[in-house]
């Protein structure tokens, strides 16, 4: 048995996932409110990519999948973006939190990579991945091809794979390219596909 068909096999129990930021409630990260989960890490080296503080490969915020629910679901939310950071880079607990946001919580799933389709569905744990992902969006950050309407990427290379019959690419027509969230304390996050001023 592989080390991938071995993680299959065992994702129920529970794994840890570096995070570099929750977004409990988003309306520009895909269809309908969503919570996001920014990973850490990336070393895909988009030039221009607008999130460089989640390229390090450095301890943030450990969040098991049942700590980022039970801490951050927000009831009512239509589903769960998964972006970075690179997701990728973290697959067993990318898996077992697409699984719990479907299995425990009925949400739809999104995820953002800066991978090719292609050079991930050679491998079984992401052909696993895959089955628990409504919406892949692929491709690395080209600063060349920035997005100019206002679908959910950040450049036209990027490429959308529907791989269930959930979405649509109309359902990722957003309502704005960037959007401003002040939590309960103050700070401001920003989140979305244009570099802020
Ligand atoms: S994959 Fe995403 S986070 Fe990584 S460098 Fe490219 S745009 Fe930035």
């Amino acid at each position: 048995m592989s080390n991938e068909q071995r993680v299959v096999t065992v994702m129920n129990h529970d794994v840890i996932i570096n995070v570099h930021s929750i977004i409990p409630l988003s309306r520009i990260n895909g269809p309908g409110k969503r919570m996001v989960v920014f990973f850490q890490g990336c070393n895909n080296k988009c030039a221009g990519c607008f999130n460089p503080e989640t390229h390090p490969f450095i301890r943030i915020a450990e969040h098991s999948p049942g700590t980022i629910f039970s801490n951050f679901y927000r009831p009512g939310i239509e589903g769960l973006t998964v972006s970075g950071g690179d997701p990728f880079y973290q697959r067993r607990g990318l898996l077992r939190l697409l699984k719990s946001a479907k299995d425990d919580y009925g949400l739809s799933t999104v995820v953002y990579t800066g991978f090719t389709y292609e050079q991930l569905a050679a491998s079984t744990l992401c052909r696993a991945i895959f089955r628990y992902t409504d919406v892949l969006i692929d491709g690395r950050f080209d600063e060349t091809k920035r997005e100019p309407t206002m679908l959910s990427r950040g450049s036209t290379n990027q490429r959308f794979h529907f791989m269930s019959n959930r979405y649509g690419e109309e359902d990722f027509v957003m309502p704005g390219r960037i959007e401003l969230i002040v939590g309960s304390d103050g700070t401001i996050t920003y989140t979305g596909f244009s570099k802020v001023a």
